[in-house]
């Protein structure tokens, strides 16, 4: 059912996506003048009507939706590299996960959505006016009770005793390891994801003091070939999103 408050997410006849709240106001489009009020107390799948006599389909947002209307600071995580980091560090329902920096707060949504209300995500961020987008981000999606960001530094340390698994996209991931070690549950993950070879180098170099501390190393990056399926051809599609970032996992011992 949709409340008054809730997100909506509008798709118009001809695709058009508009994420908005459902509260007694109008909202304005190149085909025509939608009453949002009419949405409240209504199932999600329901229909509405501007005034032009165009017919708007009303669905729950989901995070994908969400992250993709929202507002940006720094370059998000992508969903590929989201996903392949919630799989392969086992994030589960009910963990508690310490993340840094929070930026635009892309990463945030798609872990608070992998521990589910029971969980916790405490992301750290270091520069006001992102935590400031990552909070308002944080809201829209209707995460507020399970994400806690902090407006600092985590290479000061984590204030935080215990971790399921520590997941982080800053520039020197390296200066994290030493408190990680004191806060992460044996068996939970480091995460770092870095867009540059020289940074995974050098975290591979500070490591080497902490070695024992952890099970394994690995690093990979994550290619999506999207395929173009014509009734005569199928083939991949001549343009792809190729680097994004590396992402180093290790499992504390
Ligand atoms: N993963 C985010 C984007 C993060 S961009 C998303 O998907 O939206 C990297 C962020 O790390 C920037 O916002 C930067 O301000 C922050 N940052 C850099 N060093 C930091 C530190 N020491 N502690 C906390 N945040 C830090």
């Amino acid at each position: 059912m949709i409340e008054e408050g809730s997100p909506v997410l509008l798709i118009d006849p001809r695709g058009k996506r508009y994420l908005v709240r459902a509260k007694d106001r109008e909202f304005h489009t190149d085909l025509g003048i939608l009453q949002l009020g009419e949405l409240i107390g209504k199932p999600y799948g329901t229909r509405i009507e501007s005034h032009r006599g165009e017919t708007f389909v009303a669905i729950k947002p989901d995070i994908n939706d969400i992250i993709a209307k929202m507002r940006r600071g720094p370059q998000i995580v992508h969903p590929k590299d989201a996903g392949i980091i919630i799989a392969y560090a086992g994030i589960s329902p009910g963990d508690t996960v310490i993340e840094a920096g929070a930026g635009s707060g892309a990463l945030t949504l798609f872990l608070a959505n992998a521990v589910g209300p029971s969980g916790r995500v405490i992301s750290y961020e270091v520069r006001k006016d992102f935590y400031e987008i990552a909070k308002r981000n944080v809201e829209l999606a209707g995460f507020s009770e399970r994400v806690i960001l902090k407006n600092r530094s985590i290479y000061d340390g984590i204030d935080e005793e215990r971790a399921d698994h520590i997941v982080l996209d800053l520039p020197q991931p390296e200066n994290v390891l030493p408190h990680a070690v004191d806060v992460l549950r044996p068996g939970g993950y480091f995460v770092a994801y870095t867009p540059c070879a020289n940074q995974v180098h050098r975290f591979y170099r500070a490591l080497e003091e902490f070695r024992e501390h952890f099970l394994r190393v690995m690093t990979v990056e994550v290619l999506v070939r999207e395929q173009e399926v014509k009734r005569e051809c199928m083939r991949p599609r001549t343009m792809m999103l190729a680097h994004t970032g590396y992402m180093t996992f290790l499992r504390k011992l």
